[in-house]
């Protein structure tokens, strides 16, 4: 058959290993997994209410264009209801950006290692993926500038940036999108938006009032405890949303969870607590890492990459053995390094305490 050549030899997303996968693999009664930056609080409990109790028809196609989504959330954020593009997950927002602007003779720009989707959605399209290296774990904008040409459409901006946690600041950010020719997108993914306490990260909103080609995405799966929904958004000036509109699957986000977003965003004490938990909960790691004497990098988000001072894989396994899922570094391209979810205090207190174990059985630790 006559496939796009990109396609052969490109391996579908691998995710975090499923918890009932683990138990049945290793006869655990219970696994924890601190894989892939879930809510370990779960979702505001107003949405299981809203489940129990709600009477909906579930013979009709939901509202492609998401009114009543799109007003709560314009009136959250404080923009124009043209200015938003609802999608199943943000990865349904890459793959209809990238579906848009990426084929074969452009070039996307993005840092190495961040989310895996961006290269995977350009690959897909043929498009040619211009990977600049991290620098101490962050953004390394100058080099990211110095990549761009005449030919590129798309450049990425991770802020947070998964796997390393790191934050680019407002005044890096900002000479940055100056810089930036006006024909190039510039995609600000805010997955993590909610748990940002630095005062160096300032709202980014009014980017997209100033320049027609900064779209922001954030999304429902992280905070919000609703990754099983598939919701996330992006945010541009109308003219630019508009353009990305019809590359949108008609009906990219169901009934329910329209639904239930909206019932999550009313509760903004559930996402205060939350972060403040996830706040603390860090704090267990970062003790951690100091005791040890393992780097790691400050962390904006709900999970924290650092050090083991020994393969990643071996570390992994052994966690997993012991019924906690995380993610090895070699799967994120920081080899030596684990990347783990911030979970409950008691489940982080249970989960370093084993890890020292394993450490001290690699030798790693006396
Ligand atoms: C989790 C994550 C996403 C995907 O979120 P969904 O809305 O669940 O698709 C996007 N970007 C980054 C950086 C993420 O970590």
């Amino acid at each position: 058959m006559k496939f796009k050549k990109q396609i052969y030899g490109m391996k579908a997303y691998q995710p975090g290993k499923p918890i009932e996968e683990v138990q049945k693999e290793f006869g655990l009664k219970e696994v924890v997994k601190l894989a892939s930056n879930e809510n370990p609080f779960g979702c505001s409990p107003k949405v299981k209410d809203f489940i129990v109790n709600n009477g909906m028809n579930f013979a009709i196609y939901p509202d492609g264009y998401a009114q009543e989504l799109r007003t709560a959330v314009s009136q959250h954020l404080g923009v124009d209801e043209s200015q938003l593009l609802f999608g199943n997950g943000s990865d349904d927002i890459i793959a209809i950006i990238t579906r848009a602007l990426l084929y074969p003779g452009v070039n996307t720009v993005m840092a190495d290692p961040s989310f895996s989707q961006y290269s995977h959605n350009a690959e897909v399209e043929g498009a040619e993926v211009r990977k600049v290296p991290l620098k101490d774990g962050k953004h390394d904008l100058e080099k990211m500038l110095e990549a761009i040409d005449e030919n590129t459409s798309i450049v990425w901006v991770c802020n947070p940036n998964n796997p390393t946690g790191t934050i680019v600041s407002d005044e890096e950010l900002s000479s940055f999108i100056e810089k930036v020719p006006s024909d190039v997108l510039i995609v600000l993914d805010e997955a993590y938006f909610e748990y940002i306490t630095d005062p160096a990260y300032k709202d980014t909103l009014h980017y997209v009032e100033e320049y027609p080609n900064v779209l922001i995405m954030r999304t429902f799966s992280k905070a919000y405890g609703l990754a099983a929904f598939r919701i996330g958004y992006a945010i541009g000036q109308s003219k630019l949303i508009a353009t990305l509109d019809p590359v949108r699957a008609p009906f990219n986000n169901t009934v329910l969870s329209q639904k239930v977003a909206i019932v999550a965003l009313e509760d903004q004490p559930f996402i205060q607590e939350t972060v403040e938990q996830t706040e603390k909960g860090k704090q267990q790691y970062v003790e951690f890492c100091n005791k040890h004497g393992l780097k790691y990098y400050p962390s904006q988000t709900n999970f924290i990459l650092f050090e083991v001072k020994a393969d990643s894989d071996v570390i992994f396994q052994e966690m997993m053995k012991r019924g906690f899922i995380i993610r090895s570094g070699n799967a994120l391209g920081t080899p030596g390094f684990i990347r783990v979810s911030i979970g409950t205090e008691e489940q982080n207190r249970k989960f370093l305490s084993l890890l020292e174990e394993v450490l001290k059985e690699q030798g790693v630790l006396a």
